[in-house]
């Protein structure tokens, strides 16, 4: 059976050394100092997620500033560091902002794994890198001389992002919290409204009758209003 090593440096000479990870305890080969390797394990992980902290105030800036080949460069990074499925499709966003994957709507799906915070953040980060994108496409589209291809290649450009666009407004509807009967304000995250205990299913049911009942009674006016118009001339 191959053991599982691990590679580690002697906290007091800085040497490279290799141990069995089913060791306690381990003595430094060039200068015997003793190590804990339940110690250096533990110390690792707080290495690693001081790393991924930093990386991810790296990644903010960078999307303050449209710049989605850092927020890739810094995502792999972090990958590399914890290949989770949430990190993996974190990657594969900043792959499509970076122009190197298509979007594909299944990762919409998949946001839901994210606290409900982390959730909007990734979204406005994909509505921000899409429209940025669109635009500069576009910019760069202007630049043909034929006036043809130049307007079959801004209207292409159109219909692309904007359904991407169309999908992700949607998403970012589901996201924003309802208001209960009671005033009690639902997010995303509350299947149940914590004062009256009403459904947030059922509150958004009745939600959507209410605009339908209003959207039938504003184009039942507009059509009187015609008839109304059409009958005095
Ligand atoms: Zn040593
Ligand atoms: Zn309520």
């Amino acid at each position: 059976m191959p053991k599982d090593l691990i590679a580690l440096t002697c906290p007091q000479c800085g040497a490279s050394l290799e141990c069995d990870s089913t060791n306690m305890k381990i003595f430094c080969q060039y200068c015997g100092t003793p190590i804990l390797i339940k110690d250096f394990i533990t110390q690792r992980r707080i290495d690693n997620s001081d790393k991924i902290i930093s990386y991810n105030n790296i990644i903010n800036n960078a999307i303050n500033n449209n710049d989605y080949e850092t927020v890739h460069k810094y995502y792999e990074k972090i990958c590399n560091i914890e290949a989770s499925e949430n990190n993996l499709l974190l990657l594969s966003i900043s792959s499509y902002l970076t122009g190197k994957l298509d979007f594909n709507k299944e990762w919409l799906k998949n946001l839901y794994n994210f606290s409900l915070t982390e959730h909007e953040q990734i979204l406005q980060m994909l509505i921000k890198g899409t429209k940025a994108n669109m635009q500069k496409e576009i910019e760069s589209a202007k630049r043909i001389s034929n006036e043809k291809i130049r307007k079959e290649k801004i209207r292409n450009i159109d219909l692309n992002y904007n359904s991407i666009i169309y999908e992700l407004y949607k998403e970012e509807k589901n996201l924003k919290p309802i208001k209960c009967k009671c005033k009690q304000m639902l997010t995303f995250d509350m299947k149940v409204c914590p004062k009256c205990g009403r459904l947030r299913s059922e509150i958004v049911k009745k939600k959507k009758r209410r605009d339908n009942i209003i959207a039938t009674v504003l184009i039942s006016l507009i059509v009187v209003f015609i008839l109304m118009i059409i009958i005095a001339l």
